[in-house]
């Protein structure tokens, strides 16, 4: 029998480890091109049960082809990162028939959302947070469940034929969004990822980002008749089993009234979350969430000084939220700090230089560099000279993130870009600064 390596022992194998073992079979060991996580032993997956001493050695692609010479190599990689890796294995001399892919996957367009992530906004619903992305609205302004699953009826329709376009090079709804690309992804589309904001709970958030593409209800509160919860429990029932993370955005968790029973239908469901808050109150049910192996804490803090903390956040609010981070590392979860780069406000040597020591000092999981989305900087009149998501970045921005993203590197922070916020040509300068997501 030809012996099986797993090529890639990040989250994605974590996730799927013990369903791919019962319909592909044991692999002999994994190998990955990070050498951090070599001589380690592959364990930490739900539902594991392996016949290899409780786990698979980790080793790297030559070590493992070098023991195993009659080898299939199988890749454990999220389907967006198929096609590159597939290169690369290439490139290093691997023969294509021997390259397998654990996922059951296609060759066409797609990106890493589509056909797996949806999202509900105040009025709409939509495949992706992109400005490309197809907005599907809501018949009645102010929605109700039977809005809410009419909607997600026609975002069933759109999916489908958008991703029967997919498959030839017909016009589609996503052909100027720069994140569209040839590659391999799953021939089935299961929405596993759910982003339903805050906004349908009437919120105030505590908070006035500058950039707040929100600002509409975050401000001002909104006369939706479903709550987080309510909506949860109807993307639950439409989406079942399939779903796995859930992303709380667009609004603060932490001061929604019935922030209580969404947390806990997250805890009781077992999804994995992203919590994105801005800390301003540090609350226990989140803390439990960020304990579980794949959730995270998102907080935008935009700032390494109380002064452009207060300047960009609205609130003189610094030292809470660094001390309510503190609180959340204790959980040793995983916190992503994003720093939303704002000409003239936040784009100086001492608060990159003072958010990364604060990201170093919480151990961070990850951090993200973006910009502030075209929606959110119309709603505000006090950034002198707005960019927003269509514009090009300036030789000054650029010049900016590459110093940031030196920093991180100098320091050993692992840093990405949020790629749907830069128009095409940027993504490729921003590639060759650092990782996309
Ligand atoms: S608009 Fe872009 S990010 Fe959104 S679903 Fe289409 S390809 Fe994906
Ligand atoms: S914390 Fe979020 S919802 Fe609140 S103002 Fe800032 S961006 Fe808007």
């Amino acid at each position: 029998m030809t012996n099986k390596i797993f090529y890639g022992a990040g989250d994605n194998a974590r996730k799927n480890l013990a369903r791919w073992i019962k319909e592909i079979g044991e692999p002999v060991c994994f190998a990955d091109m990070d050498s951090r996580k070599r001589g380690k032993c592959f364990s930490d997956s739900p539902g594991l049960e392996t016949s290899r001493g409780g786990g698979y050695e980790v080793t790297s692609l030559a070590d493992a082809i070098d023991r195993y010479p009659d080898y299939e190599l199988w890749l454990t990689l999220a389907p967006v990162n198929l096609l590159s890796a597939t290169e690369q294995l290439i490139e290093r001399g691997v023969p294509k028939e021997r390259i397998r892919y654990c996922e059951d996957v296609e060759y066409r367009r797609g990106c890493r959302l589509l056909g797996e992530y949806i999202f509900l906004t105040v009025d709409s619903i939509k495949p992706c947070c992109t400005q490309y992305g197809k907005v599907i609205p809501y018949a009645d302004k102010v929605h109700s469940e039977e809005s809410v699953r009419h909607c997600i009826g026609e975002f069933r329709q759109w999916l489908n034929k958008t991703l029967a376009l997919m498959r030839t090079d017909a016009e589609t709804d996503c052909d100027n969004c720069s994140l569209l690309k040839w590659g391999y992804y799953s021939k089935t589309s299961s929405i596993k990822l759910l982003n339903a904001g805050s906004g349908f709970a009437n919120t105030i958030c505590n908070c006035r980002c500058i950039y707040c593409s929100q600002s509409e209800t975050a401000f001002k509160g909104s006369d939706q008749i479903l709550d987080g919860y309510e909506i949860h429990c109807i993307l639950s029932d439409e989406f079942g089993a399939a779903i796995e993370f859930v992303c709380l955005t667009d609004g603060e968790i932490t001061v929604l009234p019935h922030r209580d029973k969404l947390l806990n239908l997250i805890i009781e469901k077992g999804w994995s979350a992203m919590v994105a808050t801005n800390a301003l109150l540090y609350n226990d049910d989140v803390a439990a969430i960020l304990s579980t192996q794949f959730s995270v804490l998102n907080v935008s803090l935009d700032a390494g000084t109380a002064e452009t903390y207060h300047k960009v956040k609205g609130v003189n609010a610094f030292s809470k939220v660094v001390s309510n981070l503190e609180r959340y590392a204790e959980t040793k979860g995983r916190i992503e700090l994003k720093y939303i780069l704002l000409p003239g406000l936040n784009d100086n040597f001492d608060d990159v230089n003072g958010f990364i020591k604060i990201a170093v000092s919480l151990k961070a999981y990850r951090v993200y560099l973006s910009r502030a989305s075209l929606n959110g900087l119309s709603n505000t009149a006090r950034i002198s000279e707005p960019t927003g998501s269509t514009t090009s970045i300036t030789e000054q921005e650029y010049a900016m993130y590459a110093y940031f993203v030196a920093r991180c590197k100098e320091v050993g922070l692992p840093v990405y870009y949020v790629a749907e916020f830069f128009i095409t040509s940027d993504c490729l300068r921003m590639s060759n600064l650092c990782e996309g997501i």
